[in-house]
């Protein structure tokens, strides 16, 4: 449970020195840039590692909220930036949170502040009475939404083809998010990177399972 979490009262009030050292400034007291891409239920972490190189100007938070797996992913990124210091990619760019991000993202994030949220093999809670604690409810995408700005996407990958069925419906209904096609999905480089660099996705692989793809980007809020 998360009675014991700690959130920020907004986002001024976190912490994000102590997650990117490498981009505090220690003259203005400022951060030189900023997290633009979640990942939402980071498991154990390999998304954001292969995510790495690929966005040095943008930070990449993972968020999970099992205690054990956010301290491997801790200590993961600690021995990949001790053994790459020296390198073009430093990982000092990629940092994982324990939370609940069905709580209080706008805690964490400014509205517009991110450019792209994974979500990547979500827990399918099968049972119908369990539908509500999806990841992907109507709820939260409008916190998703407040949180992505304008043209931001939202990346969505299960092997649980109802589960894919149920977030891409939800997606869909929402007045503030369009789907992208599959000419889209093919020539997007994350699109290629989330397939293969999760370890739930992995796992699928090793049984032969199948995965299922929708990407969604964020409309300009109507005109009022
Ligand atoms: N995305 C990873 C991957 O593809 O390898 C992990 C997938 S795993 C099936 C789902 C993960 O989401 C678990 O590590 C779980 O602890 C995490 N999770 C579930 N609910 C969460 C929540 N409300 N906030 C943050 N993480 C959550």
């Amino acid at each position: 449970s998360d009675h014991k979490l700690d959130y920020p009262k907004t986002p001024e009030d976190m912490n994000w020195k102590k997650l990117y050292p490498g981009f505090y400034d220690e003259k203005t007291g400022k951060m030189t840039q900023n997290v633009e891409i979640a990942d939402i239920g980071c498991g154990f972490g390999g998304l954001m590692v292969d995510l790495a190189p690929h966005f040095p100007e943008s930070n990449i938070l993972g968020m999970e909220i099992r205690v054990q797996v956010t301290q491997y992913v801790e200590d993961r990124i600690t021995a990949l930036r001790r053994k790459h210091a020296e390198d073009a990619c430093n990982f000092q760019n990629i940092a994982v949170l324990r939370g609940n991000a069905m709580k209080f993202l706008p805690n964490f994030f400014q509205k517009a502040q991110l450019k792209k949220m994974f979500f990547c093999f979500p827990d399918p809670h099968f049972k119908q009475r369990k539908h509500k604690a999806r990841i992907i409810t109507n709820t939260l995408l409008s916190e998703y939404a407040y949180v992505l700005r304008e043209g931001g996407i939202v990346y969505t990958i299960t092997d649980v083809f109802d589960l894919h069925q149920w977030m891409a419906k939800h997606l869909e209904e929402h007045p503030l998010f369009e789907r992208l096609d599959k000419a889209w999905e093919e020539q997007d480089e994350c699109v290629k990177i989330m397939y293969n660099a999760t370890e739930e996705g992995q796992k699928v692989d090793r049984n032969q399972g199948s995965k299922f793809i929708a990407c969604f980007r964020r409309i300009p809020n109507p005109e009022l």
